[in-house]
């Protein structure tokens, strides 16, 4: 499944995707741990398999908790949620 978390205003589009079929066979759930931020946990899917989802406490803040990150968009380094997932299951859409 493709989930789709995050909002739009005057400023942007922020969303954050996740295609949980990759979570599924992810060990490390990685994500968790990698996002400063801690906006990823853990939640069993359709197949009672962890998959990650973005907190709901988070989806409204997502271009206010990414900031820190997000300096690092045009640079060869991959944000740590990206470098943190294994499968590489994570966009983000700013
Ligand atoms: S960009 Fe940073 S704060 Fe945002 S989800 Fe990724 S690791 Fe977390
Ligand atoms: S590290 Fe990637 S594949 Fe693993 S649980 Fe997190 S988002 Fe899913």
């Amino acid at each position: 499944m493709i989930a789709h978390y995050g909002y739009e205003d005057g400023s942007g589009e922020y969303y954050i995707t996740i295609n949980t079929e990759g979570c599924g066979a992810c060990g490390g759930k990685g994500c968790v741990a990698a996002c400063p931020a801690g906006i990823f946990e853990l939640e069993a899917d359709d197949w009672g398999r962890d998959a990650a989802i973005v907190k709901e406490s988070a989806r409204n803040m997502l271009r206010a908790l990414c900031a820190g990150c997000k300096p690092q968009i045009g640079r060869d380094e991959l944000l740590p949620c990206e470098a943190g997932c294994e499968k590489g299951v994570i966009v983000h859409s700013w």
